[in-house]
């Protein structure tokens, strides 16, 4: 049984796709995160995701070596005060 959740992967979301074809599951996570969060992954990337040997930012490309890593990330960067937000507040 191969899966892949929404939540692994930095998203405050609930979504799972599960199967035993590999190319299904990934296709279903694929369509799901470019609908729900807007976000497209190349297959190779959803592929990585799926075998765990890599954690990247779904925002900007970002890779870390562990989930925590880029969960911290995902947290300063994208669902801070907004990067936009936070240059008008120092100027
Ligand atoms: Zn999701
Ligand atoms: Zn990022």
């Amino acid at each position: 049984m191969m899966q892949l959740k929404c939540r692994d992967h930095g998203f405050t979301c609930d979504f799972e796709a599960e199967g035993d074809d590999v190319s299904m599951v990934i296709e279903r996570f694929g369509n799901h995160v470019s609908l729900e969060h807007g976000i497209k992954f190349e297959k190779e990337t959803l592929m990585q995701l799926m075998l765990g040997d890599l954690c990247s930012c779904p925002y900007c490309n970002s890779r870390f070596e562990s989930k925590q890593q880029l969960s911290k990330h995902i947290d300063r960067i994208h669902h801070g005060s907004g990067i936009l937000e936070g240059n008008v507040r120092d100027i």
